[in-house]
């Protein structure tokens, strides 16, 4: 048995979120569904920010109302406010994600609060959470890197990070909004953190803008990490944070963990599969990288290339 890396899939929410065509809340289930059938069993499936600022992410409630208590998969969805957070728990959420900003005027221009405001928002969002027995993912925004700042200071971060895992969080991801990290800087924060709090409770999530998407799921690993979120076809997008492309796709992460002995319980061929059905469904998912290998391979033997490739060595 290999080590043992999870995926937490973010396309039907950070991937959606910035498409100029709208999905319906039953193609987004659809979409779900195909993730789920792949063997996926972490998905960020909306958010609750205001439709009128998110509009891709409108129906989130109804969307997580058809879902629960389905299965084995845990749905998580964004809670930017005190309000997406009493909403999503009328739809039933048994886990939220809360954003934290490592940068003050990435905060502001969000979510035009202060970075202060921020983080006791997002305290009062985790301690209603812990009394009502719900999960919750602490994302660290900008946390390599800002589109209006710049640099980010990573001591500023291990902070930030700090006082999130203290408030009991059940995981506290480092997420490269801009996709501005190199694998070097990864490598650096992460194994301070990891040294700090230990592996167990923090992940990463990168985007692919500059082409250093899975070097940076390398340097994660490397340094620890386990928990990646990432998007079906490389799906993303940040409508508020301009320069940023789609997430690392789900597809190149789960080919490389793979083929480096890692288990994520993830069938390759359907999560192929689901990626034709993200591009088929927004026309604009690019697919992964290793797309055109991969159909080739399945094409000829239809079982998972990677898994091939390891008994092979
Ligand atoms: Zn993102």
């Amino acid at each position: 048995m290999g080590a043992r890396a999870i995926i937490n899939e973010v396309g039907p929410r950070d991937g959606l979120q910035s498409q100029s065509r709208i999905l319906s809340v039953d193609e987004r289930l659809q979409l779900i569904g195909a993730l789920e059938a792949a063997g996926i069993r972490r998905i960020e499936v909306g958010s609750f920010a205001s439709p009128k600022a998110v509009p891709a992410m409108a129906g989130t409630d109804r969307l997580l109302e058809r879902l629960n208590g389905e299965g084995l998969t845990t749905y998580t969805s964004m809670v930017p406010n005190l309000k997406g957070y009493r909403l999503a728990r009328e739809a039933g959420a048994a886990s939220v994600t809360v954003i934290a900003y490592a940068s003050e005027t990435m905060a502001q221009r969000n979510v035009r609060m202060t970075l202060d405001e921020t983080e006791s928002t997002a305290g009062d969002i985790l301690r209603l959470a812990r009394d009502d027995g719900v999960e919750a993912i602490v994302i660290v925004a900008v946390a390599f890197g800002c589109p209006f700042e710049g640099a980010v200071d990573p001591d500023f971060v291990g902070n930030i990070a700090a006082r999130y895992l203290e408030a009991d969080v059940a995981r506290l991801v480092l997420a490269d909004t801009i996709g501005a990290a190199d694998p070097a800087q990864v490598g650096r924060l992460a194994g301070e953190l990891v040294e700090s709090h230990g592996a167990v409770r923090l992940g990463c999530h990168f985007h692919d803008t500059r082409a250093m998407g899975l070097a940076n799921v390398y340097a994660a690993l490397q340094a620890g990490i386990r928990w990646f979120d990432s998007s079906i076809g490389g799906l993303g997008g940040c409508p508020f944070a301009p320069g940023a492309s789609g997430n690392v796709a789900t597809e190149d992460v789960v080919m490389m963990l793979h083929q480096m002995g890692f288990e994520t319980g993830i069938d390759l061929p359907r999560l192929l599969a689901a990626s034709d059905l993200a591009t088929r469904l927004t026309g604009t998912a690019p697919g992964g990288r290793a797309r055109e290998w991969l159909r080739k391979r399945l094409g000829a033997s239809g079982r998972d290339p990677s898994a091939a490739l390891e008994a092979r060595a």
